[in-house]
């Protein structure tokens, strides 16, 4: 089973490159954004209060996020591998999705974290906001807001991760395709 981390700040590319992953190497790909947003635009209980925190760029409840990755888990037990994309976000988080998976799969074999500058994230997010349809996307203090719960929560995921030596960093500025060469080049070593 593979299942792989894709780690870095919002607009670091990770949801275009866990789409090119998991066409390639046949994985499910679990975003927890993405989960959200579907929550949002079916308006149940549970996405309707995710949006006032969403909104505003701050984190949602551990338990929220925590909860319907367990349910994807419990739902896909034949997958060849998942691909975490914007999940875990804090160490709670990681270190809940190292329990689940022992329960239901195998441990991640790698996180690859997107590295890519501040000026390039805040353009590339600015830049989405004009077709996404995201709100969060189209406000430059929500932006900001989200880097900030970025650099305070999520990062010191990376030290968590390095701790365990499955943090790969790949340069995530370039092309698309270069970036996925490199993204695939990693993978090829555990799959
Ligand atoms: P994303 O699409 O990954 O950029 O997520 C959009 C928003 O959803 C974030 O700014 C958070 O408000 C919320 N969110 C997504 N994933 C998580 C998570 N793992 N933990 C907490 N909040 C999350």
């Amino acid at each position: 089973m593979l299942n792989i981390v894709l780690f870095g700040p919002p607009g670091s590319g990770k949801g275009t490159q866990a789409q090119n992953i998991i066409e390639k190497y046949k994985l499910v790909h679990l975003s927890t954004g993405d989960m959200l947003r579907a929550e949002i635009a079916g308006q149940t209980e549970l996405g309707l209060e995710a949006k006032k925190l969403m909104d505003k760029g701050e984190l949602v409840p551990d338990s929220v996020v925590i909860g319907m990755i367990e349910n994807k888990l419990a739902g896909n037990k034949e997958a060849k591998g998942f691909v975490f994309d914007g999940f875990p976000r804090t160490v709670a988080q990681a270190s809940a999705l190292d329990d689940l998976l022992e329960k239901y799969g195998n441990p991640i074999k790698v996180v690859l974290s997107l590295v890519v500058s501040e000026e390039e994230l805040t353009r590339r997010i600015l830049e989405r906001g004009k077709t996404s349809g995201r709100a969060d996307d189209q406000n430059e203090s929500i932006v900001r807001n989200r880097v900030v719960e970025y650099r305070t929560k999520t990062e010191p995921l990376a030290s968590f991760y390095a701790a365990q030596s499955k943090l790969v960093n790949i340069a995530g500025e370039g092309s698309i395709e270069e970036i996925f060469a490199a993204l695939s080049a990693e993978i090829n070593k555990h799959s």
